[in-house]
């Protein structure tokens, strides 16, 4: 059998090429319960599902910023959620030009058989979740995996296989359901390695996750990759925007098939600014680049709008700006324009890593 044809094969083509259009990305918004209670503890905010509804209500409806959007990924809650008015946040988001997206896996497990390495959990009635989802109006997915490097010996091969395999399951899941799979091989900072090594492994990772999405039949025009960018581990020291961007560029032309028509980063820790700035030295960057290099990002959108927000309604047109700000310089990232005046002294340049992140 040769690549998926099924009934959405036009629609996934169209869908996965205009999230990826250049001056546009993704919001990740699609914190689980608990990652989510995490983040309103840190401003004193109950975790009850008004306050999570109030703040995505604050970042979906900041005045100007969906025109800088393409997607919002969303938790299964979010997804049926409306703001205070009663509008469905699916019809808020796609009146404006935004295709909702909703994370499907149920988070990672350890994977026997390995020193503390980890498979994602949720293939069991995906399918028929996916059909639910979509009729709810979402039209794209993700799934998170996750890998770890440490001195010798991880990622595992077998975490390697174990993870690409499941990737692509799930991908040719969603496709067969009409939602656009972002397919996420996360391979987390922490840990003392150089960048050589996290070039190494990222070019195994990837490999290994077009092999397996070939082998499912997976039609690559309708998926986006979500990788990490190629960076050194978070206790080593670190590097230029322009060096990242060379080595993370460079292990997607090895790896990445241009069939895929963009690439989705996630920021994975580092501050606002640090992901903005090494998106925009990777637009700029003059190289063979044949998909676009947009973002996903959930910390690297959201921080400083949370903290300027700390649950208080008087601080909503603080924490709107903010976030407008955020989005606004990410957009000029794609395109490579981004002049670095996004940092406005209040936070944006802080390490928003979390050591064995899960989402
Ligand atoms: P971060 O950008 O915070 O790494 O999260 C993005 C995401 O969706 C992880 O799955």
């Amino acid at each position: 059998m040769s690549c998926f044809k099924g009934k959405y094969h036009d629609e996934l083509i169209g869908n996965a090429a205009y999230i990826g259009t250049p001056g546009k990305g993704i919001l990740a918004a699609d914190e689980s319960t608990g990652t989510i209670g995490k983040r309103l503890c840190s401003i004193n905010v109950e975790n009850n599902e008004n306050n999570r509804r109030a703040l995505r209500e604050l970042l979906f409806c900041t005045p100007d910023c969906l025109q800088y959007l393409s997607g919002v990924i969303l938790f299964e809650e979010t997804l049926y959620q409306k703001t205070a008015a009663g509008k469905p946040f699916v019809e808020l988001l796609k009146e404006g030009g935004v295709l909702p997206g909703i994370k499907v896996d149920k988070g990672t497990v350890e994977l026997a058989g390995t020193n503390g390495e980890t498979t994602t959990t949720g293939l069991d009635g995906l399918a028929h979740r996916c059909q639910q989802y979509y009729s709810a109006g979402a039209r794209f997915a993700k799934w998170r995996a996750v890998l770890k490097i440490t001195c010798n010996d991880q990622p595992s091969q077998l975490a390697i296989n174990e993870n690409a395999n499941g990737l692509a399951r799930y991908a040719i899941i969603c496709q067969e359901n009409g939602l656009v799979p972002i397919v996420e091989p996360e391979i987390l900072v922490d840990g003392s390695h150089d960048i050589e090594r996290c070039a190494y492994v990222t070019e195994c990772v990837l490999a290994a996750v077009y092999k397996a999405l070939n082998d499912h039949h997976v039609l690559l025009e309708g998926t986006l990759l979500k990788p990490n960018m190629v960076t050194p581990g978070s206790d080593s020291n670190k590097v230029s925007p322009d060096v990242i961007a060379e080595y993370t560029v460079r292990a997607l032309q090895r790896t990445m098939p241009p069939a895929v028509p963009a690439v989705v980063f996630l920021s994975g820790g580092q501050s606002e600014e640090e992901a903005t700035l090494n998106l925009n030295a990777m637009n700029k960057l003059k190289a063979n680049k044949p998909w676009s290099l947009t973002f996903s990002f959930g910390r690297a959108l959201q921080q400083t709008t949370l903290k300027a927000w700390s649950g208080k309604d008087e601080n909503l047109n603080k924490a709107q700006s903010a976030f407008l700000a955020r989005c606004k310089a990410n957009s000029q990232a794609t395109l490579g324009t981004y002049k670095a005046d996004a940092a406005l002294g209040d936070g944006a340049s802080e390490s928003l890593h979390v050591k064995d992140y899960k989402y």
